[in-house]
């Protein structure tokens, strides 16, 4: 998705706006292709005083899985990123994007914004209880008596000198 914005750099008070959907299907994640729906993206460029500011908004929905319980979950996000488009790279920061002949990859931009911005780990809810490493069973819905099963090692070894 290129985007051209040679207008908006030559032009003072230039303006355009942006309302687009992109398909991330095939972007892998959480071990995953979480993307079920494209992702909605919308925004402005604007040429203020000869400064070129991109601001946009982003939405989509995640098919994930819970890293503690293992269970399905959608999750909705959305979040609103902002940057300074250059034409060629004459700093260091990062807070500028390059627009390689006046044209701006959109798509990868808000690839890398969202990627950034992302949780690493994904809950069901904060307090996820998981799974029981010993039976397996679901502690949010269920309880079991593993953990007072498992014998104090130290009693182990003094019962097995008792025996
Ligand atoms: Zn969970
Ligand atoms: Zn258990």
């Amino acid at each position: 998705m290129r985007m051209d914005c040679q207008s908006l750099f030559d032009v003072i008070g230039e303006k355009k706006a942006f309302d687009l959907s992109l398909d991330f299907g095939e972007e892998e994640l959480y071990g995953r292709f979480p993307f079920v729906t494209p992702v909605e993206v919308n925004g402005e460029i604007e040429n203020r005083a000869g400064v070129v500011k991109l601001v946009f908004h982003v939405k989509f929905r995640l098919s994930l899985c819970c890293d503690r319980c293992l269970k399905e979950l959608e999750r909705d996000f959305s979040y609103s990123f902002a940057h300074t488009l250059v034409r060629s790279q004459n700093t260091d920061s990062d807070e500028y994007v390059v627009c390689e002949d006046g044209f701006l990859d959109l798509r990868e931009l808000t690839r890398t914004d969202l990627l950034l911005e992302l949780p690493v780990k994904i809950l069901c809810s904060p307090d996820c209880k998981g799974l029981c490493p010993h039976c397996g069973i679901d502690l949010n819905v269920g309880s079991c008596e593993c953990e007072k099963k498992e014998i104090d090692p130290r009693l182990a070894s003094l019962s097995q000198l008792l025996s």
